[in-house]
């Protein structure tokens, strides 16, 4: 399996070059045809499989160009570290392209965070509760978002995080693309797919 194998634009591919990344991982190579196709995917992978690149690649595909002032992809994870982690990826696989994203989450000022927004933006990746937050300001509006990350939803539920989840998913468009990613399949985990997710496709590494 090669890179050449899932159907990945010029920029991304170049970036992957630059990183060094030689070939896709599993759950890389099976969510890429779901995530492109629009489906709900719930993706069961541990940290360390490489899921973070999987459910990026398709989306920064997707967004393709910096456009407008509110978001258009939305990702939602439990903690700081995990903000800034995804940002850190998402900065690996777009040196060649032209996208704005900006990490949020709580135990610092608001005010960086709302200037960093203002100037407009593609994703944001925010913790549940700061993004709360960042709504009552109404400095971006979230009625634009095609597609909703979860991940480490597990993490998520342990913190206590559901009704924040639950907020979030009233402010989102009625229709948009969720893609739920878990270190295991609990019951809990199952029933929040359930819950918000519509005819997903599991995928289990
Ligand atoms: P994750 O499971 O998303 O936390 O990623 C674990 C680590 O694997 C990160 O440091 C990534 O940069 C790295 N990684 C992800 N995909 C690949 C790949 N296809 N080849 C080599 N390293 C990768």
């Amino acid at each position: 399996i090669s890179f050449d194998d899932i159907k990945l634009s010029k920029q991304i591919r170049m970036a992957l070059d630059e990183a060094g990344f030689e070939k896709p991982t599993e759950i890389q190579t099976d969510v890429f045809s779901p995530i492109r196709a629009g489906k709900d995917v719930i993706g069961i992978a541990q940290t360390g499989t490489g899921k973070t690149l999987a459910y990026l690649m398709p989306i920064l595909m997707k967004l393709n160009y910096a456009k407008g002032h509110d978001p258009r992809a939305l990702i939602v994870v439990p903690t700081r570290e995990l903000v800034l982690q995804v940002v850190e990826t998402i900065e690996l696989l777009t040196p060649f392209m032209d996208l704005r994203a900006v990490g949020v989450y709580g135990g610092v000022n608001i005010n960086t965070q709302k200037e960093n927004l203002y100037e407009g933006i593609d994703i944001i990746v925010a913790t549940p509760g700061r993004l709360m937050d960042i709504y009552m300001t109404r400095i971006v509006k979230f009625t634009l978002i095609k597609t909703l990350v979860i991940d480490e939803a597990d993490k998520m539920m342990d913190l206590g995080f559901m009704p924040q989840l639950n907020a979030i998913f009233e402010i989102l468009p009625e229709v948009h693309q969720n893609l739920l990613f878990s270190a295991t399949f609990s019951d809990t985990i199952a029933q929040m797919a359930e819950t918000f997710l519509l005819n997903p496709v599991r995928i289990e590494v």
